[in-house]
């Protein structure tokens, strides 16, 4: 009897990787999100012949990601990862909001097969387009036996959803995974382990079933040379639920800034402290904010609105 190998479903959200423009050498000026998620892997002749699957779930350009996409996506990944024959998801995504996304289905799902988050720095009419290679490699990702979780494979490189972070603003190679920890590497199709795949509790799909436009107000504001506390007032007047303040180095704020903060904490608004750094955590020490450990000011958002949800 023939084995199958084994189902890969492809879920399109938009993004670079989906986008056009009029000129093979215009990689800035193009328009996201505008081919299928069936037109990408066209463009994929070595997939030709797999046993793969493609759905839209979206078409944006993932600046504009919304929480009604993010439930709309989990809800999709969810319900393929429970298909037996599936052995794993791909989701095609811009760069932009990349590690929101998989910081959100990692904390939301913590599947126990792979979700392969990837994604393009050129839009699909470049020259030399970087999509095509990296979709081919996020399939032998979520295709490798024994892989699990939620990552980005990305330039060859495979990031675990927690680490990942968009680092440059036009390198091919746009991602990092912070301290460097990376999950694998793809070399030829071939998946080179060098980590641990992502393992974590789920939250499940019930704490992000509140309408969209219920959920709880969370904002980010920077400490910076001269920051004073005239946003987080600005915040507490038009109503927050959660401020996370990107600190300074080991999280640290401003004099006015933490004012400012510990005022709105003491009127029931959540306050985390992250910090600015490209990485590295902020450490607890008594009397100040709570920190959010090793998490980026983004990804601190996203763990701050689910727990505020749980309320
Ligand atoms: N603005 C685009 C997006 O995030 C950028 C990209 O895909 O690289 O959808």
């Amino acid at each position: 009897m023939q084995t199958l190998e084994p189902l890969i479903v492809i879920l399109g959200t938009g993004g670079t990787i989906a986008g056009t423009a009029r000129s093979s050498c215009d990689g800035v000026g193009y328009t996201a999100a505008q081919l299928r998620v069936d037109d990408l892997l066209a463009a994929v002749p070595a997939l030709a012949g797999r046993r793969l699957e493609a759905h839209q779930v979206a078409q944006l350009d993932s600046k504009d990601m919304d929480i009604a996409t993010w439930q709309r996506l989990a809800i999709a990944v969810d319900e393929q990862l429970a298909r037996p024959e599936v052995a794993g998801v791909v989701v095609t995504h811009g760069t932009d909001t990349l590690e929101e996304t998989a910081y959100f289905l990692h904390r939301v799902l913590a599947p126990n097969k792979p979700v392969v988050l990837t994604a393009a720095m050129r839009p699909a009419t470049a020259l030399v387009p970087d999509g095509p290679q990296n979709l081919f490699d996020a399939v032998q990702v979520a295709a490798k036996p024994g892989a699990a979780g939620v990552v980005v494979a990305f330039a060859g490189r495979v990031h675990d959803a927690t680490q990942v972070r968009k680092a440059h603003s036009y390198r091919v190679d746009a991602f990092e995974s912070a301290d460097g920890a990376l999950v694998a590497r793809v070399e030829e199709g071939a998946v080179r382990l060098l980590g641990r795949w992502p393992a974590g509790e789920a939250l499940g799909l019930a704490r992000i079933a509140a309408p969209a436009g219920s959920w709880p107000r969370v904002d980010i504001v920077m400490n910076h040379a001269g920051a004073d506390g005239r946003i987080v007032r600005a915040l507490l007047a038009a109503g927050v639920d959660g401020i996370v303040a990107a600190g300074t180095g080991n999280g640290t704020l401003g004099v006015d800034l933490e004012h400012a903060l510990r005022e709105a904490e003491s009127r029931g608004v959540r306050i985390v402290r992250s910090t600015r750094c490209d990485a590295g955590p902020v450490m607890d020490l008594p009397g100040l904010l709570p920190s959010a450990g090793v998490l980026s000011p983004v990804k601190t958002r996203i763990e701050l609105i689910l727990a505020l949800l749980a309320r």
